[in-house]
């Protein structure tokens, strides 16, 4: 089973990745988390990516599509695999069902988080204040910015995967529990 797992930023995704992870014995990708290690490691590319990530814009397609080729190409031996903030483009949309379909498989489930943007960047500015600003892309303004990006140019992958009938929206400002249980309910239980 390959399940994407779709939403703004701040909506829950990482949280509800890893509970799917739990269940079903996914294996997560998240390319936020791929991107943060990147950074850690220091490397020329990292660098490049640690602006991009601050200033809350996207990373060029051909990056990330390369970054998850590798994953999926080593997803085989797994019983699927959960996508936490990939595809975020239409183009990064496309290059996975070509991916996928080569291999004779396809994406199974798009679940969508609808939140309210407010509440969003409550949520963000919140988890900046845990963290203690581990992440440097938590903030306010950041996060206006990522909405606005996400509206822009990774709202139109949901219209994509309509047509395919695998969208299911869940209400991502329910308790967590019941957000869980929804996710659980549009996969079938
Ligand atoms: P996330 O942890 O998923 O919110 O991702 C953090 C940041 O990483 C995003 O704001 C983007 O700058 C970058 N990023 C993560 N995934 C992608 C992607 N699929 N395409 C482009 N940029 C991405």
């Amino acid at each position: 089973m390959n399940i994407i797992l779709f939403g703004p930023p701040g909506a829950g995704k990482g949280t509800q990745a890893a509970r799917l992870v739990e269940k079903h014995g996914l294996r997560h990708l998240s390319t936020g988390d791929m991107l943060r290690a990147e950074v850690a490691a220091g490397s020329p590319l990292g660098m490049r990516l640690k602006a991009i990530l601050d200033a809350g814009d996207l990373v060029p397609d051909d990056v990330m599509v390369e970054m998850i080729a590798g994953c999926v190409a080593h997803a085989e031996s797994a019983r699927g695999f959960i996508l936490d903030g990939f595809p975020r483009t239409l183009a990064q949309a496309r290059a996975l069902d070509a991916m996928l379909a080569e291999k004779g498989r396809a994406v199974d489930h798009v679940v969508v988080l609808d939140v309210d943007e407010e509440a969003i960047i409550a949520r963000i500015a919140g988890r900046a204040a845990q963290t203690g600003g581990a992440r440097s892309d938590d903030n306010a303004a950041t996060a206006r910015k990522r909405l606005s990006v996400y509206r822009e140019q990774s709202a139109p992958v949901i219209p994509h995967y309509e047509a395919q009938g695998l969208v299911r929206h869940i209400d991502g400002m329910a308790e967590m529990d019941a957000v869980t249980a929804a996710i659980a309910a549009a996969l079938g239980g």
